[in-house]
Parts: C-alpha cells; structure tokens; sequence
C-alpha cells in the first residue's frame, strides 16, 4: 500500500459528537445567572464542562460578554500572574504531500518555492536566533515521506548542539503530522518539548472538505487520535489547537474542551497547550468568508477557552496584529511568538527584512516586529517577558506540571526563573531601551517579594548572571 492511502485509523476513538455539539449550541440560550455562575467555578479553577462552556458561548449582550472578559483578566491577574513566555518558530521543510485548502505549502500549488533546510542551513538558522536571544524554539514541518520520525528527531538533536556565544535552544517544541507509536518514541527520546497537532477543525463534514480524499492528512481519526498515541508512547507533552475560520468558532471551542477534556480523563493529563491560529490570507488561497471569526468574536473566543480549561497554556501567535495580541494578552495567554520569520531559511543576522514574500511562506503574518521591539513592550505594559526551561528541564512534565501551575509554585519558580532568563537576556542580546525598562521591571518584581530570604537569594543569583554566569534555574 502507498504511502497515500494506507487507512490508518482502524483503532482510533471519535470522541468528537458533531450532533451532540450542534445541538448544545443550538439549545443554548443567553443566561446571565448562568453565566456569573460559572464564572464563579472557573475562578475557582476547575475545569468547565462542554455544556458550561456552551453557557458563556451564548452570551452575546455587551455588559455579560464584558463579565467574561473581566473574569479572564482577573484570572490571568489573580491567579497565573504577569510572566508571558516567548519563542519562535522554524520552519524546516515545506514540501507537503497534503492538498489542505487554506494552506500554501499544499501540493497542488505548483508556484509554492519549496525547499528543506539542508544540516548547514538549520545550524545557520538557529545561529541567527541565538543571537537574537532565542532560547525557545518550535519545529514545523510539511507532511512529507522525507519528514520521518527519524528525521524529525535528527533535527530535534542538531537544534540543541548548536551554541553561537552565550546562547543555547534549551526547548525544541515540534508542530508536524502525526506520527505512529514508534515515531513518537524516536522523537520524545530525541528530547522534545510539547508535540503540537492541530486538528484544524473538528467538524467532520468540513474536515473532509478542506482535507481532500486521496491525502493523508484526510484520515480524521488518526489526526484526532495522534496525541492519544503521543501519550501512550511517552511524550506527556501536548498542543492541541483548531484553525478558526473553517468552521462556526463556536463548535470549535466545545471541540477543544472536549478533546482537553477526553485526554485529561484517559491519561490524567490535560493539553500543555492550546492554540487558536485564526485563518490568514496564503499564497494561492481563496478565502471562504463564511465562517470568518472577527475581531469580537476572536477575543470571546481566547476569554472563554482561558474560563474553561485551566493550566493549560494558551498560544498567540504572529498572525495576529500587534494591537489583536496586545488586547487578547490579558485574556490569559501564556505563550508567544517574537521576531517571527516563516519564510525556509528566513532568519538572517543582523537587521531582518519587515516584508514577506507570500510565494515562500504558509501564510501572511500580522505581527512581523523584532524580539527586542515585543519585549520591550511588554515589560512597558508590566509583563515579565520568560525564556524559561526550567520544569521540562528537571523532569516536572506530563501531570506534575501544566504550563500555569498553582500560585505557590509561581512564586517559588515560575517569577525567580522568568526574571533570570530576562536577566540574560538583557546582559547578551537587548537594545539599551529594552536593558533600562528590563532593569525597571526587575528591581519592581524584587520589590513585591515580601520573604527577605527568598529575596536575597533571587539577588544573588541575578547577580552571578551580571558577573557572566548563565542557565540558573529553580
Ligand atoms: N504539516 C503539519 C500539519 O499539517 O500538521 C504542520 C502544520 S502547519 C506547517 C502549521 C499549522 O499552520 C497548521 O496546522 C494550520 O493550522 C496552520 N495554517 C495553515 N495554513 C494557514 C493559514 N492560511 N493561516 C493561518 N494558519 C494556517
Ligand atoms: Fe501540508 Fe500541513 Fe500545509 Fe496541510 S497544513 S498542506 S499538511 S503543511
């Protein structure tokens, strides 16, 4: 049998009831008691059943979707705290043996440029990112015989040998096909970060629309199913997400909650992560305007998934437009992108290119501001902007960490490491505005330690930092 037209998902579950999803939003109607009511369960971070969530979905009226969006910012206030983590993105390889209709690296786009960086190229690549200050990194990949586990593990264990000065990739996240078991395995021992698989949408009818019969990537079930086996080959490590625009973003949601929900009660393990890409324009792609989630509707969205599923950490990316990312941010989002380049090879030394050029990329950006120049705002508007590596590092994955942790443990790891990696990052890589809000920031941040001890030792390890030490962690 091909390559092509193997059926995989003969021992897959469907966990995802398209009726049963449609009729809980068709039945569910605006309920303010309802919904302050939830509100009052997720505040006390427990995680929202699909029916709960449906509730806060049906809100429509300003001054309850306003309750929403004030209950995430005060979750993300009270209880996760400022830090925001930020990577980047490399793109490895674009060929595609996928025809997904939203997507430029699909095959039939015969005018696509595409190319696989060969071991000099990506050595080269994660040069320029260290030098940047990058410590995190995400590896994408098309879905392609030539993207194995095997190759894909290779490339994991490249990443992390290269050192350009003081820099390392210490996180190597991957977002690529689904692989088998084995595959699983080979890259979990290559020593990844979360494996990200996006079902794109979880509407079963429109997923065989946009995932033509004759691909891979038409198989729905062993898509759905491919974190299952994740799980059970090792990798505690997972990103689930949906592409907003295929379908109503409502069903989406509920999807998302449902397979959170599915791989917390079958391993006792929610997703690391959740990502919520909204459709950008592609070279090549025609937009169906359909089921495009506007702007209101996009911050509804983030608020409610911040509501519904706690610890997970909630993913925004540079498709989004510096003003979208700015306001969605309080909503609860944990993670970022900064100083994206997507095109293969995009990454340069020095001053980058603010222009894009579609035929090169998957899609067109919205947010194409360097890392520097995202930092800085952040610290400007009271974030801590985190590099850190900490917990995968030591081991604290799968249900002994989610990306937002009880506030105890915030405290105690979370706010000393994110100021740390800030640290390093101000002493290597920052502009001099950056270095002067960075500084603000941190003696602010030591400010609000109450415990003298805690304090003091937080002091003397910033301190070794400025004396040329690097990578402390709690
Ligand atoms: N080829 C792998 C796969 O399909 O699983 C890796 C995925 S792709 C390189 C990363 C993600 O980008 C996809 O899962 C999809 O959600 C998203 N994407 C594709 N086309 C897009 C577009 N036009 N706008 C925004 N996001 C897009
Ligand atoms: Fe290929 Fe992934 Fe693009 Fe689909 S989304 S065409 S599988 S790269």
């Amino acid at each position: 049998m091909s390559y092509l037209n193997k059926v995989l998902s003969k021992d897959c579950v469907d966990f995802i009831d398209d009726n049963h999803i449609e009729n809980i939003i068709k039945n569910t109607k605006e309920d303010p008691a309802k919904v302050r009511k939830i509100i009052a369960k997720s505040m006390r971070k427990e995680p929202l059943e699909v029916e709960e969530t449906a509730v806060l979905l049906a809100a429509e009226s300003p001054e309850l979707v306003e309750e929403i969006f004030e209950a995430a910012r005060k979750l993300k206030r009270d209880v996760y705290g400022n830090r925001i983590v930020l990577f980047a993105p490399l793109y490895i390889g674009n060929f595609c043996v996928n025809d997904c209709k939203y997507c430029a690296f699909r095959r039939s786009m015969r005018s696509t440029v595409r190319k696989t960086l060969n071991k000099s190229e990506t050595v080269e690549q994660v040069e320029a990112l260290e030098d940047k200050g990058h410590k995190r990194l995400i590896l994408v990949f098309g879905e392609h015989p030539d993207y194995s586990a095997d190759f894909i593990a290779e490339t994991t264990k490249l990443v992390y040998s290269v050192k350009s000065g003081n820099g390392e990739i210490r996180r190597v996240n991957i977002n690529a096909a689904p692989l088998d078991a084995e595959g699983f395995k080979k890259v979990k021992e290559a020593g990844i970060g979360t494996y990200q698989i996006f079902q794109e949408t979880y509407h079963h009818e429109t997923y065989a629309k946009m995932h033509p019969k004759n691909t891979h990537k038409s198989d729905y079930l062993w898509r759905l199913d491919g974190l299952s086996r994740a799980f059970e080959a090792g990798c505690d490590d997972m990103g689930i997400g949906a592409l907003f625009g295929l379908y109503d973003w409502r069903f989406e949601v509920l999807s998302l909650v449902t397979h959170s929900r599915h791989l917390q009660n079958k391993y006792g393990v929610g997703p690391h992560t959740i990502s919520f890409p909204r459709i950008r324009p592609a070279h090549g792609m025609e937009i169906n305007e359909d089921y495009l989630v506007n702007d209101d509707q996009f911050k509804r969205l983030v608020a409610i998934l911040r509501l519904s599923v706690p610890y997970a950490g909630l993913i925004l990316t540079a498709r989004e437009t510096p003003e979208i990312r700015r306001e969605v941010l309080e909503f609860g989002v944990s993670q970022i992108d900064a100083g994206t380049r997507i095109e293969l090879a995009g990454y340069k030394k020095g001053e980058e290119e603010q222009k894009q050029e579609l035929k090169k990329e998957q899609f067109q950006l919205g947010d194409l501001r360097s890392l520097d120049d995202v930092m800085y705002e952040l610290m400007e508007n009271d974030y801590i902007p985190s590099f850190c590596t900490s917990c995968y590092r030591l081991g604290r994955t799968g249900e002994h960490f989610m990306e937002y942790a009880i506030p105890g443990f915030i405290e105690r790891f979370c706010t000393p490491n994110a100021l740390m990696t800030l640290a390093e990052y101000l002493e290597d890589y920052s502009s001099d505005k950056t270095k002067k809000a960075g500084q603000e920031l941190i003696k602010r941040e030591l400010d609000k330690i109450k415990d003298d001890e805690k304090r003091k030792k937080l002091e003397e390890r910033l301190d070794l930092i400025y004396h040329g030490k690097r990578d402390l962690y709690y």
